[in-house]
């Protein structure tokens, strides 16, 4: 019920601390299925003292409106492209759905068609959905990386674009992108690459020496790429980045916003009134953390994965999906549905899907956290 009367800040807080007790944080450690993580003190820092910064309205938050675009420019550079043209958004969903409304707007035909891997996010659904436009499943290597044959063969004359995956969801394995490219040039199609979690990651684990595919705009066919500072990028929800080769993609997703306080301006992006600060702690964050800096990030995190995917072959009855490519590491087990939920009630945060446990070694999950989890695995493996 909507109370008739205000209460006291002090009494506000500790109820909402009260009902969200229950909530698993970050900093306990116990999270280890989700593609979030606790942000950067400097990020928080940044969006506290610019808090009311509103980008659906650039026309009175100029400086902002430039910060942002100077955030793409240098997202862009890390993923090899001088210029590119994008935006930070609320997440890797919304710029999925502004790639596939991108390629839709620009492809003239009447039955749409997308083609993607089956291991593509879920997101894909939703932006078919709201789109009209068909999703046409592509099949899997047995490595779980798609089969670029199978992509071949299901181009038609309503094919719109091709969606390659640099870090999948579930496995964190990144398809044959430079083969996807070379496919889409070849017929003359738009490929997009949902590089969400792994745009963060890859090139740092490639400077490391990591034997990763080329996933970015170095490869000719690669026409938009995702990528989300709210995941590896250390900044606070919501933060995710869309990225075009080209300016004729986002002038065909531009409507006219024609009353704004700022005013008249051509809108991409599918929330109108959208946060500025967490546009600028994305800035602020690849400024403070640099190259260095989040390859320092990406170095813990993959070596933590391949010594926790050693451990994790050492427990009887628990196996690997596939060995890690980046920092995700993914097992099945027996009586695999008794087991998440055995872990679930001993309070870890984790979820089986497709018949497997997925455990994302972001930067607040440490070795103690794994160690402990190790232990109730076996524990609960032993019965
Ligand atoms: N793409 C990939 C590969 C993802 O893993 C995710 C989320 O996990 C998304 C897109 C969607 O991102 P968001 O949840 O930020 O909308």
């Amino acid at each position: 019920m909507f109370p008739e009367r205000g209460a006291g800040e002090e009494e506000v807080l500790s109820e909402l601390r009260r009902k969200t007790a229950e909530d698993l944080t970050f900093d306990s450690g116990r999270i280890l299925g989700s593609m979030c993580t606790y942000p950067h003190p400097f990020a928080i820092k940044v969006i506290t003292e610019f808090i009311d910064r509103n980008l659906g309205d650039p026309g009175l938050h100029v400086g902002s409106r430039k910060v942002e675009e100077e955030a793409i420019e240098m997202l862009s550079s890390l993923l090899g492209l001088e210029r590119g043209y994008g935006h930070i958004v609320s997440g890797g969903t919304e710029a999925n759905i502004l790639a596939v409304r991108a390629f839709r707007n620009l492809a003239d035909v009447e039955k749409p068609e997308l083609i993607l891997p089956k291991s593509a996010h879920f997101s894909f659904i939703k932006a078919g959905e709201m789109l009209r436009v068909k999703l046409v499943w592509a099949e899997l290597n047995e490595d779980y990386t798609v089969n670029v044959k199978d992509v071949e063969s299901k181009i038609t004359d309503n094919t719109i674009g091709i969606v390659g995956i640099a870090g999948t969801t579930g496995l964190g394995v990144v398809d044959d992108i430079p083969a996807l490219s070379d496919l889409a040039l070849d017929y003359g199609l738009p490929l997009h690459v949902d590089a969400a979690f792994g745009g963060f990651v890859i090139p740092f684990a490639k400077a490391l020496g990591y034997d990763i595919p080329d996933f970015d705009f170095r490869l000719k066919g690669v026409k938009s790429i995702t990528i989300d500072p709210h995941k590896m990028g250390m900044v606070p929800i919501p933060a995710g980045g869309i990225i075009f080769r080209e300016k004729k993609y986002i002038d065909a997703i531009s409507v006219l916003a024609p009353y704004l306080a700022g005013g008249r301006i051509w809108q991409a992006t599918i929330t109108g009134t959208r946060p500025g600060a967490n546009a600028l702690a994305v800035w602020a964050m690849i400024k403070h953390l640099g190259f260095e800096g989040y390859k320092e990030i990406v170095r813990k995190a993959m070596e933590l994965s391949r010594w926790f995917a050693g451990e994790l072959k050492k427990i009887p009855g628990v196996y690997l999906i596939r060995e890690p490519v980046l920092n995700i590491v993914s097992f099945g087990t027996e009586n695999l549905e008794t087991v998440e939920e055995e872990l679930k009630r001993r309070g870890w945060g984790i979820s089986a899907h497709r018949g497997y446990i997925r455990i994302v070694l972001m930067p607040h999950v440490r070795e103690e956290h794994l160690k402990e989890f190790l232990r109730d695995l076996r524990d609960v493996m032993m019965g």
